[in-house]
C-alpha cells in the first residue's frame, strides 16, 4: 500500500532522525497482518482458538524465538541471561525456555533505578519515543513512583483483541451498551477494555470510571437511563453497587443487564459468584490478566476454567519455594512469556499470582485451549503465621459465604511486643452487612470459618459497612487492597 508520507523507522531500527511532522496512528499498524496473526472475534474461534496442540506449540515456539531476539538487544535481558551462562542462539525453541531465569517486578524496579526513567528492560530513549507511537501506562507502586510499562501500537492493539476475544466468548455483541467502571488513567484495564469492546466488537462503551469519577448512585442512575446491558466491573465493586442499590431502594433487576465481565478471585465453592448473580440477575464471568501481558485468560459461557489466549502468551506455573515447573492442577506462581510484545519484551515474568493450569480440551463453546484456574491469591502477600502460610485473599471465601457480612474485608498484619517476645499479629477486619447484625456472634463464627479455611487461628474484628474502604480503596482505586502491612 503506498503511503502518503514517509514512515518513521520501525521499533528498534535506531532511527534517530528528528521528527518534526505529525505521525498518523493508522499507519503505525499493519492491520491486515495484525488480524491474521492475532485473529479477533469472528475469526479466532475457527483459527487460533481451536488449533491442535502441535500446531499451537509450533506457533508459540516461532513467536517465542522472535521475542527472545528482541530481548537480547536490551541490557536487562542481555546481562541476566549472560550471567546465567546463555549466549545468543542457545535458545532454539520453546523446549529451551526453562534455561532462561525468570524475573519479578522487583527486578524491573532495579532496572528503572539503573536507567531512569523507564529502565533498561524496555526501549525508551527520546529518539525512540519520537519515532514510535508509544504510550505510558503504570502499575503497582505503594511507595515512590509507579512502575512504567511502555506500549507501542502493536502491544495496544493485540491487547484490545485479547479483551475482545474474552468479551465475545462471554456474549458481548455489537448491540450491547457496556458500562466500564474502571477509570481510564495510568492503569491499563479500562483502556484495553475500551479498545476490545469498541474497536474489535463494535459494542457501545460507557466509560463511567470508578466510584471516584462517577459515584455509585450515579452509576446506577446512568445504567437505568441509558440502558446498560453489560458491565465491566470488579467483583468487589459489583457487591458494593448491590449494597448501594439496597440502601437507596434501587431495584437492580429493573436494569437490562445481560452479562457481567469481572474478576471474581478465590471462589472454590462458587458462593461468591452465586451471590453476585442473584443480586444482579445476570451471569458473572471471570477473567485473568495483567497490564503487561493483557487479558490472557477468560471464561466462556461454560464457566469451567479460563481459556488461555495461547497465541499471545506462554504460561508456566512454578512452585513458590523451589521454582520448579508444576504439572496441571497444582497451584503456584504464574510465569508469563508474552508472545507478541517487543516494547518491552516480557520473557518469563514471575507475576507472583497464584493459579493452576488445566489440560487442553475441546470446550462446550467450541474453543480448544489450555485453561487456567481461578485466581487464588498473590504469593508476595503471603504472611507466615506460626509456621503456616496465610494468603489474605484466602479469607475471601469465608467472608463471601456469610450473609451477615457484605464481602468487604482487609487483613492487618503488625508487630506486637519487642525483642524475643516480638510476634506478628494478624487481624481480619470484616464489614457487617448492616449495623443491626450482632457483631459478637459474627466475630465468633467468622473466626471459626477462617480457622477452617486458613488452617491457623486469626483474630477477627467487625467493622461497619463502608468503614474499610479507606484502606481497601474499594470503589476509588482500580485495584482493591486486602493486606495492610504495618510491620515496617
Ligand atoms: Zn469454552
Amino acid at each position: 500500500m503506498p503511503l502518503p508520507i514517509e514512515m518513521a523507522g520501525p521499533p528498534g531500527s535506531g532511527d534517530r532522525r528528528k521528527v518534526d511532522r505529525a505521525r498518523y496512528y493508522w499507519q503505525s499498524v499493519d492491520w491486515e497482518g495484525l488480524m491474521k496473526a492475532y485473529p479477533p472475534p469472528g475469526l479466532y474461534e475457527t483459527t487460533n482458538g481451536r488449533m491442535s496442540a502441535d500446531e499451537m506449540r509450533q506457533l508459540q515456539s516461532a513467536r517465542f524465538i522472535e521475542r527472545v531476539g528482541d530481548a537480547w538487544k536490551l541490557p536487562f535481558y542481555r546481562d541476566r541471561w549472560t550471567d546465567a551462562g546463555l549466549e545468543p542462539g542457545d535458545i532454539r525453541s520453546l523446549d529451551d525456555i526453562e534455561k532462561i531465569p525468570p524475573f519479578t517486578s522487583d527486578d524491573l524496579k532495579l532496572a528503572i533505578d539503573r536507567a531512569p526513567p523507564f529502565g533498561d528492560h524496555q526501549p525508551g530513549s527520546p529518539e525512540f519515543l519520537a519515532n514510535t507511537h508509544v504510550r505510558i501506562l503504570t502499575s503497582g507502586g505503594t511507595t515512590g513512583l509507579p512502575r512504567v510499562t511502555l506500549f507501542d501500537a502493536w502491544a495496544l492493539e493485540v491487547q484490545g483483541i485479547q479483551s475482545a476475544r474474552a468479551f465475545w466468548a462471554q456474549g458481548l455483541r455489537p448491540s450491547d451498551i457496556l458500562q466500564i467502571t474502571y477509570t481510564n488513567s495510568l492503569a491499563n484495564a479500562a483502556w484495553c477494555t475500551l479498545s476490545g469492546a469498541f474497536n474489535w466488537i463494535g459494542a457501545t462503551p460507557m466509560t463511567t470510571g470508578s466510584g471516584i469519577v462517577t459515584s455509585s448512585e450515579r452509576q446506577l442512575e446512568y445504567a437505568k437511563a441509558w440502558g446498560t446491558t453489560a458491565w465491566f466491573t470488579r467483583a468487589e465493586y459489583l457487591a458494593r453497587l448491590a449494597e448501594v442499590a439496597r440502601n437507596i431502594g434501587f431495584d437492580l433487576h429493573q436494569l437490562k443487564t445481560r452479562l457481567i465481565i469481572s474478576h471474581i478471585g478465590p471462589d472454590a465453592d462458587g458462593t461468591r459468584r452465586k451471590r453476585l448473580e442473584e443480586a444482579w440477575n445476570a451471569p458473572v464471568y471471570d477473567n485473568y490478566g495483567t497490564h503487561e501481558i493483557g487479558a490472557v485468560a477468560f471464561e466462556c459461557r461454560e464457566k469451567s476454567g479460563m481459556h488461555i489466549s495461547e497465541d499471545t502468551v506462554y504460561i508456566e506455573i512454578a512452585d513458590i519455594a523451589s521454582g520448579a515447573i508444576l504439572p496441571h492442577g497444582q497451584t503456584g506462581n504464574l510465569i508469563a512469556t508474552s508472545l507478541y510484545r517487543s516494547v518491552p519484551p516480557i520473557i518469563r515474568f514471575n507475576m507472583r499470582d497464584l493459579l493452576a493450569t488445566q489440560p487442553r480440551e475441546t470446550c462446550g463453546c467450541g474453543l480448544c485451549t489450555m485453561k487456567l484456574s481461578n485466581f487464588r491469591g498473590r504469593s508476595d502477600e503471603m504472611v507466615k503465621l506460626r509456621g503456616t502460610n496465610v494468603y489474605p485473599l484466602a479469607c475471601m471465601e469465608a467472608v463471601s459465604r456469610d450473609p451477615r457480612a457484605n464481602g468487604e474485608f482487609i487483613c492487618v498484619v503488625s508487630n506486637e511486643g519487642e525483642g524475643l517476645s516480638l510476634r506478628e499479629k494478624f487481624v481480619v477486619r470484616v464489614e457487617r452487612n448492616s449495623p443491626s447484625v450482632d457483631p459478637v456472634a459474627l466475630q465468633a463464627d467468622m473466626e471459626t470459618a477462617l480457622h477452617r479455611d486458613l488452617g491457623v487461628r486469626v483474630d477477627v474484628e467487625i467493622a461497619d459497612p463502608g468503614e474499610l474502604s479507606v484502606h481497601t480503596g474499594l470503589g476509588v482505586q482500580n485495584k482493591t487492597k486486602r493486606l495492610l502491612d504495618l510491620r515496617k
